[in-house]
């Protein structure tokens, strides 16, 4: 071996600082120019009102102030976004007990799917998937009614945010109780395997809820700081949770955040993230930022396709895929 050879790896401390709101301008010109912009989900009729145009963004970074761009505050369906914040809740409430009514692996299946629930004998693959997320909306049931599961989940947001005002959209939960079939057989085919404990409308009414919190991208980024690292960002008060937990949300973020499109968005992002049929995605850079972004056209397998690209380029532009910078 080489003596000259360096004992450790050297960072480049002298890069210049990155100038975030001139790169997530940037993305908001690249994206008004794309003509393909996905679906809105239908399947959930209320949330087929939004419009294919919007698209918004927020990075809420360690070092430095907040930067928006394009239509960040304008209020969507947060959706599975929410499923990270109801797993953390469950953490804190029972621990490492969550994890034998729920797997850590990634599905490969699309996050309704009913097959692979058989498959497995109701324990669900991750806490991502519909089924995953249900179970975890029992959990949070515990010994309450179903309004003050919710409230509290109303609140860990509120207080995750820094910003009371947060709330339900109740025309878009009014929407998902009536379509909302195929998340009562997941919840009833779990029931008869044992892995739900309280009444199927109850543990859906907390599921429906969850999902129809209304927010915008600066309000789901600064709600996921806490998951940056070590609460590095909670402007003072109780650590939201330990960072120990933290590590293994974003764990899960990478693996299970996108669905059966999970691996892809790892291999073109590299940034733990967790997207919602609302067409919201929350990203999460360990140690850097916390990162929103919104546009309610999806690609087939549920994921937004406008902020899945932007948080392409945003990788890009920034170097802050966990993996490492692109040299090219
Ligand atoms: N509320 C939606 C559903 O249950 C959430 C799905 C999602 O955002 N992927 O189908």
């Amino acid at each position: 071996m080489n003596d000259d050879a360096p004992t450790s790896l050297t960072i480049n401390q002298s890069a210049p600082p990155l100038d975030l709101q001139r790169i997530i301008d940037d993305i908001v010109d690249r994206i008004a120019d794309e003509t393909e912009r996905g679906h809105v989900a239908t399947y959930i009729p209320e949330l087929a009102k939004a419009d294919l145009n919007s698209f918004g963004m927020a990075v809420v970074p360690t070092a430095g102030p907040t930067v928006v761009a394009g239509d960040a505050d304008v209020e969507f369906s947060i959706q599975s976004v929410s499923k990270v914040f109801t797993l953390a809740m469950a953490l804190q409430e029972i621990g490492t007990r969550v994890w034998r009514r729920v797997g850590r692996e990634a599905s490969g299946n699309a996050f309704n799917s009913i097959v692979q629930l058989e498959h497995e004998h109701g324990l669900p693959r991750n806490p991502f998937i519909n089924a995953g997320a249900i179970v975890i909306a029992d959990i949070l049931l515990g010994n309450r009614t179903p309004a003050e599961a919710i409230a509290n989940i109303l609140d860990f947001m509120r207080r995750a945010t820094g910003d009371d005002t947060i709330a339900i959209d109740e025309a878009v939960a009014e929407s998902e109780r009536r379509t909302g079939d195929r998340n009562r057989a997941l919840a009833n085919f779990m029931k008869a395997e044992g892995n739900i404990t309280h009444d199927v409308e109850d543990v859906l009414e907390v599921y429906f809820n969850q999902c129809a919190i209304a927010m915008s991208c600066r309000q789901l980024a600064l709600a996921g700081r806490f998951l940056v690292q070590g609460n590095a960002l909670q402007d003072g008060g109780a650590p939201i949770v330990s960072s120990r937990r933290v590590r293994r949300i974003t764990a899960l973020m990478m693996t299970c955040g996108h669905y059966d499109a999970s691996g892809e968005f790892a291999f073109q992002v590299g940034i733990p993230g967790k997207s919602g049929v609302g067409g919201g995605i929350l990203g999460i850079v360990p140690g850097r930022a916390s990162i929103a972004a919104w546009s309610p056209g999806l690609s087939a397998k549920g994921n937004s396709l406008m902020a899945t690209l932007a948080f392409r380029e945003f990788a890009r532009a920034t170097g802050w895929s966990v993996f490492g910078p692109l040299s090219d």
